[in-house]
């Protein structure tokens, strides 16, 4: 049976649904209990489903036409239709970018999520609370001192964001009021990704204030950051941050963070550190866990619970050590969100106040879910296992060759050429189409990027799902295809 809003006439005469709930519960929890179970299946049996390429037929299926089928038909065309069709990284042999994989805990979070539709941009409620758990647990876990502050966003790129605006809040009071003044300038790794270009753009600082800075296997060249720093300080201008870079996108390499804080305290500079994945080395046992010593001498610091944390998409974190920084670039209550001593509008502070955001969506639930499901010791292994299978795999590419890495690997990446006895051209060439075939037959999903001019297979474990027979099969369709 269809569920379709009741119809009454109301005073006027025009045709109007008294509710837009399911007419018939009883068929709603039917249902819904089967695409759950279908959810449930399709998780069971990620193994058995790697990314494919989408029908015609069904793209076209997706049109909207406006009629209203009810949440019956709904229900069986989410479980038919939508639900096989996403990115893939489900699998157990999905290792390209840099992709999560997801968690059966994230499935009841978010359900339970948006069954209670709570807004997180403040009042007190529940879901701010687990919001705070969440933040609460990460400044521990990355060695923040307590008064740090921090707020739950879609991910890295806009933790970035939000870091740097701290950072240019503090070199610049007036800017809210009188907008940017010229002459800032910022320092980061040549390897390091694009997210803090794009920062530094929206902030109106330009990318070219961004120095790149060259790049030894343990990251930024100390000598030439300083050197950069004095020349732009003789040339009149204002540098105000260095960018430091836990798991670095390509390579996963890693600033040496104690250094880099050092010479920050030094400079008189705001410490950004990007984590995205990286920063969560801190779970992993050692020598992984080594890599991002000094991570919690930053100023601040963004990392990615959707990728290497597994929590389903999207959600990120910015912590910054200093609170009052934090809100002075983004604290605004106009009258109508006016703190209040008691009642649902009380519960300060608001996460409004930290970030872009008014209404917020609950991101808090499914992290939250993950930790309390899997605990820091569960999630470490599971990230200790994708370094332990990234150095088996870079073992199996070294162990094939013609099949040559193109750096050593640090973490969780693996980054090689199919076959080095071919010249560069020839090497970018067959390393995309490898790419590209093992992608379409869903042997294995590696994506390329470009090292010392050479297209390259690159493999970015964090996935909990990816075996050592994954890792050997993988290698072994590489040099098949
Ligand atoms: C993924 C990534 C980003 C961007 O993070 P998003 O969560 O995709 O916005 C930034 N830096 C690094 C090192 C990354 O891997």
């Amino acid at each position: 049976m269809d569920a379709r809003p009741r119809r009454q006439r109301i005073g006027t005469g025009a045709l109007m649904a008294d509710t837009l709930d399911p007419a018939d519960w009883e068929a709603y929890r039917k249902a819904a209990h089967a695409l759950l179970d279908a959810c449930v299946d399709r998780l069971a049996t990620a193994r058995d489903h790697p990314w494919q390429p989408m029908p015609d037929a069904v793209r076209a299926g997706y049109t909207l036409d406006g009629v209203a089928r009810g949440e019956a038909a709904l229900a069986r065309e989410l479980a038919e239709q939508v639900l096989p069709w996403g990115t893939g990284n489900t699998h157990p042999r999905f290792w390209g970018w840099v992709h999560g994989t997801g968690l059966a805990s994230g499935v009841m979070a978010e359900m339970v999520a948006a069954t209670m539709n709570a807004n997180l941009g403040g009042r007190d409620h529940g879901a701010v609370e687990i919001e705070r758990a969440v933040i609460d647990w990460t400044r521990g876990v990355m060695g923040f001192p307590q008064g740090a502050s921090g707020v739950l966003v879609t991910g890295t790129s806009q933790a970035t964001v939000i870091a740097l605006a701290a950072a240019r809040q503090r070199a610049q009071p007036q800017v809210r009021t009188r907008g940017v003044s010229p002459g800032l300038t910022a320092y980061t790794g040549a390897g390091a990704h694009n997210a803090a270009r794009k920062a530094m753009e929206l902030l109106g600082l330009g990318h070219e204030a961004l120095r790149a800075i060259p790049e030894t296997d343990r990251g930024m060249d100390l000598d030439a950051l300083r050197h950069a720093i004095a020349q732009d300080r003789a040339a009149g201008l204002r540098p105000f941050a260095v960018i430091g870079t836990a798991g670095s996108v390509d390579l996963g390499r890693f600033d040496d963070l104690n250094a880099l804080a050092d010479l920050a305290q030094d400079q008189d500079l705001w410490l950004h550190v990007d984590g995205a994945f990286g920063a969560w080395t801190r779970l992993a046992d050692a020598p992984w866990r080594d890599l991002s010593d000094g991570i919690g001498r930053a100023d601040s610091l963004a990392c990615d619970f959707h990728k290497w944390m597994f929590v389903p998409y999207d959600c990120g974190l910015v912590l910054i050590r200093d609170e009052t920084a934090h809100r002075a670039a983004f604290a605004a209550r106009p009258p109508y969100l006016a703190a209040q001593s008691a009642g649902l509008g009380g519960g300060e502070p608001w996460f409004c106040d930290y970030g872009i955001d008014l209404s917020r969506g609950n991101r808090a639930l499914k992290a939250w879910a993950a930790i309390r499901a899997h605990g820091a010791d569960g999630l470490g292994a599971a990230i200790t296992r994708c370094c332990v299978l990234a150095a088996r795999m870079g073992q199996g590419v070294t162990a094939r060759a013609p099949m040559r890495l193109a750096a050593p690997v640090v973490s969780n990446l693996c980054v090689f050429t199919a076959d080095s006895r071919l010249s560069p051209a020839e090497q970018s060439a067959r390393n995309t189409r490898v790419a590209q075939a093992l992608q379409m037959s869903g042997e294995a999903v590696f994506s390329t990027t470009s090292v010392g001019g050479i297209t390259c297979l690159r493999a970015a474990i964090t996935n909990h799902r990816t075996t050592g027979e994954d890792i050997d099969a993988a290698l072994d369709a590489v040099t098949n295809a």
